[in-house]
């Protein structure tokens, strides 16, 4: 009875997770429509088959922050530019023919956003964790990762066998305590307790929202000669008056961060990650890490569409329109929080930050909700078992540059109504005594 509601279950669940996106994730998109098969005895069976028809919606699911994604005025012409002159592919790793000028470039241009004093790219997020991580630390070090890491960064340390301890959420306090154990500990037969500390933590939690308290973590991370791996995936170009991220967003010196990594599929509507950090680290996985030498760089479009959004967000494209979008998602992130906490909702994470997970602790309300919210015209994303504990669920909305006040204020009027006939409002925490 169990495997059989767990399925049910399941199976409505994926009914409204996963809709195809029809088109480019500007703030409005085409979602595709769907059925639920029936099988020959007219029975409901969990496929789901696509009509061919599409529904417009308000797109609240992308991690498209600042507006690149799509057309852009500056950015578009120079990335199909790159692609007439240097292809769609590399087609090879960067140590062979994969190293075009417009690699360099980003680089260099990477660092010096940065202000560090080198970056390297890859040709995938998730590879830059997986596989930077295990080039990093190996037998005889430890990892002490946040219990949110992302699912990149465990499989990065699962591959590396490093020892690793888990400290609670964004807890500085809690990570003092398994440091100084870790140390006490040590390994034996050897001289130092361990070969290194890397303390690996995100700017922005892609399913929580919340801003990471880089400033205590790093001075307890200093206080232990322990080094620090800073995933920006989500807070670069989100956080920080000028995009630079979570060191911007609370005055932490990018330079007492050890690693720095962030991807190029959020904010520069791109494809591809990096690590950026001192020159010595940057050499050294220049000559180690697999998914450099070994795996197909990033595409020269892909390349171009970053060195350009780049250029929008330096003001090097000869405007302002850079700080404009970085100062509208605040905005935006911001006046949509505040709006649903006015609700009554239970909303997780900090201000400044696009990410807004609204909490419906209940899978069948998580489903009610993603249901309704589409019925009128609202995209977004709902996250639940396996993703988080059963009674943890809930729907995340990302805001973007490209939102106008009126989307999100008609957004949140739809919302409304979907929060009422879900029971939302309010006490929904103590109801569930969590
Ligand atoms: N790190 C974090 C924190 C992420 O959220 C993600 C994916 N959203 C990645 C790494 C992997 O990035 P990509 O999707 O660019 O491969």
């Amino acid at each position: 009875t169990e495997d059989f509601y767990m399925r049910r279950m399941y199976g409505r669940i994926v009914d409204c997770w996963n809709r195809p996106i029809c088109s480019a994730p500007t703030a409005w998109v085409d979602v595709m429509k769907r059925e639920r098969a029936r099988d020959t005895n007219g029975i409901d069976i969990a496929h789901i088959v696509p009509t061919g028809g599409h529904i417009r919606c308000l797109n609240l699911s992308s991690y498209n922050y600042l507006g690149f994604a799509a057309f852009d005025p500056y950015c578009t012409p120079r990335a199909v530019g790159a692609i007439e002159n240097l292809g769609i592919s590399s087609c090879s790793p960067r140590i062979h023919a994969g190293t075009t000028s417009v690699h360099v470039e980003l680089e260099e241009l990477v660092a010096r956003f940065l202000g560090v004093e080198d970056a390297i790219t890859y040709g995938m997020g998730f590879a830059t964790n997986s596989s930077t991580i295990p080039a990093l630390v190996g037998k005889g070090c430890l990892v002490i990762s946040d219990a949110l890491n992302h699912s990149s960064i465990v499989a990065g340390i699962r591959a590396s066998s490093a020892k690793v301890k888990v400290f609670r959420h964004n807890d500085a306090d809690h990570l003092e305590k398994l440091l100084k154990l870790a140390i006490a500990e040590g390994q034996p037969r050897s001289h130092r307790p361990w070969k290194k500390i890397l303390v690996i933590v995100e700017g922005v939690y892609s399913m929580e929202g919340e801003t990471c308290r880089l400033k205590e973590i790093v001075e307890v991370a200093k206080k232990y000669r322990a080094y620090t791996y800073l995933d920006e995936a989500h807070s670069i170009g989100a956080l920080g008056s000028t995009g630079r991220g979570c060191c911007e967003h609370w005055g932490v010196n990018p330079r007492d961060v050890d690693i720095m990594m962030g991807t190029f599929t959020k904010s520069f509507g791109s494809c591809g990650g990096y690590i950026a950090g001192k020159r010595e680290v940057v050499e050294h996985l220049r000559r180690h890490s697999p998914a450099h030498l070994y795996a197909c760089s990033m595409a020269p479009g892909c390349v171009e569409q970053v060195t350009s959004a780049l250029h929008v967000m330096m003001g090097m494209d000869g405007t302002d329109r850079g700080k404009q979008k970085i100062d509208q998602l605040h905005d935006n992130a911001n006046y949509v929080r505040s709006r649903l906490l006015t609700m009554g909702l239970d909303v997780l994470g900090s201000w400044d930050s696009p990410v807004m997970p609204i909490m419906t602790y209940n899978a069948a309300k998580m489903v009610a909700f993603s249901r309704l919210t589409l019925a009128r015209k609202l995209a977004m994303v709902v996250v639940g078992f396996p993703a988080t504990p059963v009674l943890l669920t809930r729907t995340r909305i990302c805001i973007s540059a490209s939102h106008t006040r009126e989307d999100l204020d008609w957004a949140i009027e739809q919302m409304e109504e979907v929060v009422d006939l879900c029971m939302l409002r309010y006490r929904t925490k103590a109801l569930y005594q969590l």
